[in-house]
């Protein structure tokens, strides 16, 4: 896995999210946001709803044909989910799509499979995006099988960046590592998060309260992380914890309590049904 570390500049392309759910809509509004012009921004879907709010919040171009939006772009984003995956492409197989980079953000549909499906050769990049994309912080790792140019590289990572941080990939199975560390791994905060709020109240602290504590430290643990890169987590947890104190009897019972094998199972699970999943 390597971090990105170039700092691109958006080329701006005509780009075409097929499918208009929940992610494209989070990655549409930070491409807009980050300054992407909107009337180089389509979208189709089937139901008129959603691409009335898109182009109502957003201003770009919507169409209820897949065909018109893939035409109109250079770049084409396949946004629906998984399982109708082979549907979709397979009905685009009639169009030239050897000019155009094709971005996927479906989990579980390997690369090989969507040359397949639209029955001809294709550049493409897999995206592996998580939920906090609503936010601007999402992490998206990023996979091509093949040798892209840099200004398809650079185009990726500039358009996957007006949601958060990328992390290119050098092989397709890092992708499950991917959904292990921050696509899943955002629902292992949310446990913790209830887990303790759940025995705060039980403590007697009112929710609301048990609610903004818990967060607030969840946020500032983050942004400690964040701000202290080159200390590792391990670090900084000893520079919290003196010995025999409050943290340390904390602490002390989670690892009396396996929580580190738990993790490392919890984990590998999820990675491996990912790959049952592909
Ligand atoms: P969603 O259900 O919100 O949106 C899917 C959209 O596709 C719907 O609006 C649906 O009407 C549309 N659609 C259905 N058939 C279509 C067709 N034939 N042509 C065009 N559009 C069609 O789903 P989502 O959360 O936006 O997820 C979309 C993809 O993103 C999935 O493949 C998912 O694996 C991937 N993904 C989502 C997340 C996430 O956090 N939401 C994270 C990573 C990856």
């Amino acid at each position: 896995m390597t971090q990105a570390s170039l700092t691109p500049t958006t080329e701006h392309r005509r780009i075409a999210f097929i499918g208009a759910g929940n992610m494209p809509r989070a990655i549409i509004s930070g491409l807009v946001s980050s300054g992407y012009p909107a009337d180089m921004i389509y979208a189709s879907n089937p139901s008129q709803g959603k691409l009335d709010a898109l182009a109502a919040d957003f201003g770009i171009n919507v169409n209820n044909h897949n065909h018109a939006v893939v035409q109109a772009a250079e770049v084409i984003v396949l946004s629906v989910k998984p399982q109708l995956m082979e549907k979709v492409c397979s009905d685009l197989a009639s169009l030239d799509l050897s000019q155009k980079l094709i971005l996927t953000i479906a989990a579980g549909v390997e690369a090989h499979k969507y040359a397949e499906y639209l029955q001809q050769e294709i550049k493409l990049i897999r995206t592996m995006p998580n939920t906090p994309a609503q936010l601007g912080l999402a992490l998206t790792g990023l996979y091509s099988a093949q040798e892209l140019s840099q200004a398809d590289r650079d185009y990726a990572t500039a358009a996957m960046k007006a949601i958060g941080e990328v992390v290119w990939l050098e092989r397709e199975a890092e992708l499950d590592n991917v959904i292990a560390c921050a696509g899943s791994s955002v629902a292992y905060f949310f446990l913790f998060a209830e887990a303790m709020q759940n025995t705060a109240v039980d403590m007697g602290v009112k929710p609301e309260d048990a609610r903004s504590m818990i967060q607030q430290a969840m946020l500032g643990a983050a942004q400690m992380l964040v701000h202290n890169s080159d200390t590792s987590a391990e670090q900084l947890r000893h520079n919290v914890t003196s010995k025999g104190g409050t943290t340390a009897a904390a602490i002390n019972t989670f690892q009396e309590g396996g929580l580190e094998p738990l993790v490392d199972s919890a984990m590998k699970n999820c990675v491996k049904r990912a790959q049952e999943m592909a």
